[in-house]
């Protein structure tokens, strides 16, 4: 059995040679000494039980471990397990931020389950999503990459943004490429998708082809994009990703038409 111990929407861990360690007894012993709370979110992979406990808040790590992000997770370990820890993740998540009805203020009690129901009006409140496009825009041989203000030193990636109330996903795809860049794209093609858990994303990923208009930036969101050659691409996210595989999957395509 396999303790995962999350303190908020931090996961304890430690990184031995680059191999993510999950807490041994000792530690498990320091910390049920500050609280330690089991949870029903138990899950298998690989043949392995997984237990989710939680800690107080306010809970020091126990020597040699630190309560990290999700994040610092995403592309350390293998897919179906990050997969499982992200589904945990965002079900705690969603527990502790729906302890009260958002209506009445009445405390709220887990019915089924994915639902915290309200027993003084009845509000529901369900585990929430929040859906993002991905848009890599194609141009004859070219990519257009872009990089935010927030990336890893000279890594670019396709465009994305979040869905707003109204949108269908073909609309804020548009819009976001329009905001961003300042582009008129087409020729939608849907991709595939990925949960992104930071906290409670969906990216749904498209190619799509340039239309019209020429780059204008949007500051805030936009450090850099550029047009560029399918065979000349930079530093990318890495293959664990939505975009990684959007643009390798591009990029093949691209030169099966013109090899
Ligand atoms: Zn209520």
């Amino acid at each position: 059995m396999i303790s995962l111990v999350f303190c908020t929407q931090r996961l304890l861990f430690c990184r031995q040679e680059q191999q993510i360690q999950w807490p041994d007894a000792q530690a498990l012993g320091a910390l049920s000494a500050q609280g330690l709370v089991p949870t029903e979110f138990q899950f298998t992979h690989q043949g392995r039980t997984y237990a989710v406990l939680e800690a107080p808040p306010e809970a020091l790590p126990p020597a040699g471990f630190i309560f990290q992000s999700l994040r610092a997770l995403f592309g350390a370990l293998d897919e179906g397990l990050f997969a499982q820890i992200s589904r945990v993740a965002q079900l705690l998540e969603w527990n502790r931020t729906h302890q009260y009805c958002g209506c009445c203020g009445q405390a709220t009690e887990r019915q089924e389950a994915l639902a915290r129901v309200c027993p003084r009006c009845a509000h529901s409140a369900y585990p929430r999503i929040s859906p993002a496009i991905m848009a890599l825009v194609i141009r004859d041989q070219e990519l257009l990459l872009a990089r935010g203000p927030h990336f890893q030193p000279g890594v670019y990636s396709a465009l994305a943004g979040f869905c707003e109330p109204g949108e269908s996903l073909e609309q804020a795809l548009r819009r976001e490429v329009r905001e961003e860049v300042g582009l008129e794209v087409d020729n939608l093609r849907y991709f595939g998708s990925q949960s992104w858990p930071f906290p409670h994303s969906l990216m749904v990923a498209f190619t799509c082809q340039f239309a019209a208009g020429s780059l204008v930036l949007q500051p805030e969101e936009i450090e850099d994009a550029r047009w560029f050659p399918s065979h000349a691409l930079p530093a990318l996210s890495p293959p664990i990703s939505l975009a990684r595989k959007l643009i390798d999957a591009t990029v093949a395509a691209l030169h099966t038409q013109h090899p």
